[in-house]
């Protein structure tokens, strides 16, 4: 789960991790009021939404005055704000941040992420901060700097100097960059974070460290112990069809590809993916119905998929264990006759009474392309999507 700046910087400070001042704003109006109470004399005015790359895309803008923190304000609010995160149509601000200005002398970077090959935290730090990261990975990976930290002992005050003095913060900063480091690994165990980045990190013209830029991903398995991070939620911020799909009780992630997949289980759902790209295709989605796949369940994910305009065919790839294939079958023809089925479908059963459900299938009038195993399947539905 995801959550905007102001409301990571918010949990940053519980941390004792030092950021700007600032506060979350819905209209101009308020951006105005806002702006008065910090004092001058300058103010950033920040879109607020889940993705990067907002500097670059306008979406951060400096300011001198109160009356320009309201003209940009109201720029920015409402615009679709396109960043090489966001597709194509950008992402519509609905919130901003206004924020105190800092004179930056510095700008490094600092992430947490975790490293399940080494069964870890690990820390990353750089001093070529403000820039994508990404970036200073491919083209100068030796000025990543990178700490695994042992969860019995924490990241350790050692370890932070070391870290620091390789990425060139200053002797006089270390105290704070010691704060800065620890609260936001405080932060990402206590709050079962997956990822956790500051960046920039940025050192003031008076020698201060403050997070000028803040971002927390939260694992969903660790949500139940999470009320507080529940209540973040913005699912204006998360793909609609995702959020639908979560009611449901369906696991659904919109892809880039044409082939929507229809499974159950997720280990048959990535191997389904996997295959349909050996074969040349690309899955248009991921989507587990669970165990029990139900005709409503199975009517829903249909119609989940049937939004993407990009969908040319789709797959149904079945292990009736539990539950039997022919009231899979069922679920699946009346699905189809349903919501009247355009696109190409195959279908591939396996399991418990596989053969009465492939005379479902078979009789049904529908057009379904029947497929034996998951090779057979994959080359029907790649052909399929190709004619349509
Ligand atoms: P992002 O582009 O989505 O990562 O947004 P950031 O919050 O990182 O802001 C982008 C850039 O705006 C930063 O790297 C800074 O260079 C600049 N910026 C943000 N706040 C301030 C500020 O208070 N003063 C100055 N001078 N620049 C700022
Ligand atoms: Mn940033």
């Amino acid at each position: 789960m995801k959550i905007h700046e102001y409301q990571a910087k918010e949990i940053l400070r519980q941390y004792g991790v030092p950021t700007p001042r600032g506060s979350v704003c819905y209209s101009v109006d308020e951006a105005i009021a806002v702006a008065q109470q910090l004092g001058g004399p300058v103010w950033v005015v920040k879109a607020q939404i889940h993705a990067g790359g907002r500097g670059q895309g306008g979406g951060v803008k400096v300011v001198n005055s109160v009356q320009d923190v309201g003209t940009r304000a109201g720029e920015i609010l409402g615009m679709q704000l396109v960043t090489h995160q966001t597709n194509a149509d950008g992402q519509l601000v609905r919130r901003l941040l206004i924020e105190e200005g800092v004179q930056i002398a510095k700008e490094y970077y600092v992430g947490m992420v975790i490293d399940r090959s080494k069964q870890r935290v690990v820390l990353m730090a750089s001093s070529e901060g403000g820039m994508e990261i990404e970036a200073v990975a491919a083209y100068s990976p030796e000025k990543i700097h990178k700490v695994w930290i042992n969860p019995s002992s924490g990241l350790i005050d050692a370890e932070v100097d070391a870290v620091a003095r390789q990425i060139g913060i200053p002797s006089a900063a270390l105290a704070q960059a010691r704060a800065c480091f620890q609260g936001l690994y405080q932060a990402f165990v206590e709050k079962d974070a997956m990822l956790a980045e500051i960046n920039p990190l940025v050192l003031t013209v008076d020698q201060n460290l403050l997070a000028l830029d803040a971002k927390i991903n939260f694992d969903s398995n660790a949500l139940f112990r999470h009320s507080e991070i529940v209540a973040l939620r913005d699912l204006d911020e998360e793909d609609p069809a995702e959020v639908e799909a979560s009611q449901f009780g369906l696991s659904y992630i919109s892809l880039n590809g044409n082939i929507g997949c229809l499974v159950n289980g997720a280990g048959l759902a990535m191997a389904t993916m996997d295959i349909i790209k050996l074969y040349g295709g690309m899955p248009a989605n991921f989507l587990d119905v669970g165990g029990g796949a139900s005709k409503e369940k199975v009517t829903e994910a249909f119609k989940l998929m049937l939004r993407n305009p990009n969908l040319c065919a789709i797959l149904v790839n079945i292990f009736g264990g539990i539950m039997k294939c022919d009231v899979i079958a069922e679920g699946v023809v009346a699905a189809a006759r349903e919501v009247h089925l355009k696109v190409p479908l195959v279908v591939r059963l396996e399991g418990t009474n596989v053969d009465l459900g492939k005379k479902i299938l078979a009789e049904s009038g529908l057009p379904i392309i029947s497929a034996g195993d998951m090779a057979d399947a994959a080359a029907k539905v790649v052909t399929a999507a190709k004619g349509a």
